[in-house]
């Protein structure tokens, strides 16, 4: 059977896209399929700073618009659809299924990304969006003027809540522990910004509101005190998966679903290359998942010779 592709790219993040430049400059017949949009993390990443050949930072969603267009240039497609399944991974014609298509190529990279993880509190799905988000870039600006709380210590937590600080009231990080995981740049800015504010070793029990969020019910994890904070939106950023769900029982994983692959980028199985922050020990940054994307093109290239 002759295959639709040369190679289809799975996921149009960074690293999706960085491949695409490379395996249709190489003349292979390429297709990204993503589903929601280009650019992936790009897209809720406010300034990105430490990305090289941007002296003054890029605004992700403009690195991510730059991206998709130089990627298309060269004769790459990009379709639109949810990934759900692959057979035949191990044989020379692979096939990908979305909802209602089914495509068939001959190498597969999987740049898939991930996400950010739930809270899992009573209210959080019934109130998202409205007063409950994972994308203070997306929706910092609903909340313009008011006080809102970002929940978690790690790096997004810090980048979003710095974000917030110059469009809101004020700003309450709420951090279970009693210091932070963020990088130290990332924790300077924020404690010298005058509306962020922290609650310390707290914990999230609660979303509480109607039609909108009002409040989040807190503990206090030293003293056990229970208190509502009222707030008008909720910013959570406490953790991260990889989005491999539709690989279980396909390839082999580590328990947190991300992919090995050796320096080339190829996993196990012949003509399959994972790459960007869906790879296992990946540093989960933009330059890492441009460079794994070119490496993982290069290597379908040269296997494919
Ligand atoms: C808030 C924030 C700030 C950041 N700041 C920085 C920074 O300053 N500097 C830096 O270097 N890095 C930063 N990062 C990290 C950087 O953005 C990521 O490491 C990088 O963008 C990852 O690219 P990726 O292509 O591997 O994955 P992703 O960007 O996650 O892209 C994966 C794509 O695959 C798609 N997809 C998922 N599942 C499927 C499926 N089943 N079918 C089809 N498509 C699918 C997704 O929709 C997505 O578009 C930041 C990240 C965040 C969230």
């Amino acid at each position: 059977m002759e295959a639709d592709y040369d190679v289809i790219i799975l996921g149009a993040g960074a690293a999706g896209l960085s491949a695409c430049v490379y395996t249709s400059r190489a003349m292979m017949k390429t297709l990204v399929l993503e589903s929601l949009g280009s650019g992936g993390q790009l897209l809720i990443t406010d300034e990105i700073e430490n990305y090289p050949g941007f002296p003054e930072g890029v605004k992700g969603p403009l690195l991510a618009q730059d991206m998709e267009t130089q990627a298309l240039r060269f004769g790459g497609e990009l379709e639109y659809a949810e990934v759900e399944a692959l057979d035949d991974i191990d044989k020379p014609v692979k096939i990908v299924r979305t909802d209602d298509k089914v495509y068939t190529a001959k190498s597969i990279i999987i740049a898939t990304g991930g996400a950010h993880n739930k809270l899992g509190a009573p209210g959080e799905d019934e109130l998202a969006g409205r007063g409950v988000s994972y994308c203070a870039v997306c929706d910092g600006n609903f909340f313009r003027g008011q006080d809102v709380v970002v929940v978690g210590g790690g790096d997004s937590a810090l980048d979003e809540g710095i974000y917030l600080s110059a469009i809101v009231k004020s700003v309450t990080f709420i951090h279970r522990r009693d210091e932070l995981r963020a990088t130290k740049l990332l924790q300077e800015r924020a404690f010298a910004i005058d509306n962020i504010k922290f609650l310390w070793s707290h914990v999230v029990e609660n979303l509480v509101g109607n039609e909108l969020l009002e409040a989040v019910k807190v503990k206090n994890l030293k003293t056990e005190e229970v208190y509502e904070y009222p707030t008008a939106a909720a910013f959570i950023y406490v953790g991260f998966h990889p989005n491999s769900e539709y690989l279980q029982g396909v390839l082999e994983m580590d328990p947190l679903g991300h992919i090995a692959t050796d320096l080339h980028m190829r996993t196990k199985v012949p003509g399959v290359y994972a790459c960007g922050d869906i790879r296992t020990e990946s540093t989960r940054q933009l330059g890492v998942a441009v460079g794994d994307g070119i490496t993982a093109a290069l290597s379908a290239y040269h296997d494919l010779l």
